[in-house]
C-alpha cells in the first residue's frame, strides 16, 4: 500500500459517510410521507392550486432522485473503502485530494475529470 491517505483519515471519512447516509435516508422517508400529501390535496382543490401541487410534487421528486443519487455515490465510496482504492479518481486513477474528499466524501472523481463529465 503505497495510498497518501492514513487510516485515521479514512476511518473519518467512513464514519462521515455513515452518518450522511443515515441523514439522507431519514430525509427520503420524510419526504415521501409529504408527497403523497400532495396527492392527496390535488383531488380535493380546483386547477390553479393543483398546478401549484404538481409542480411541488415535481421538485420533491427531483431531490428525492438527487438524494437517490447521492445515495449510491455514498455506497459506492464505502465499497472503495472496503476494496481499499478509496480517495483514486475513477475515471483517470490518480489521487484525489485529501481536501476535496473533507469536501463531499462521496466524491468519486478529481477535479479536472469532475469538470469534464459535468457539461454546462
Ligand atoms: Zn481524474
Amino acid at each position: 500500500m503505497d495510498g497518501s491517505l492514513s487510516e485515521s483519515f479514512v476511518a473519518g471519512i467512513r464514519e462521515k459517510l455513515l452518518s450522511l447516509r443515515v441523514d439522507l435516508e431519514s430525509l427520503t422517508a420524510t419526504s415521501d410521507e409529504s408527497s403523497q400529501i400532495v396527492e392527496l390535496d390535488q383531488s380535493r382543490v380546483g386547477r390553479l392550486s393543483r398546478m401549484d401541487a404538481l409542480q411541488a410534487q415535481a421538485m420533491a421528486q427531483a431531490s428525492g432522485r438527487r438524494r437517490g443519487i447521492m445515495l449510491r455515490q455514498i455506497a459506492a465510496a464505502l465499497a472503495r473503502i472496503d476494496r481499499g482504492e478509496y480517495g483514486l479518481c475513477q475515471s483517470c486513477e490518480e489521487p484525489i485530494p485529501q481536501k476535496r474528499l473533507e469536501l463531499n466524501p462521496a466524491v468519486a472523481l478529481c477535479v479536472q475529470c469532475a469538470e469534464q463529465s459535468e457539461p454546462r
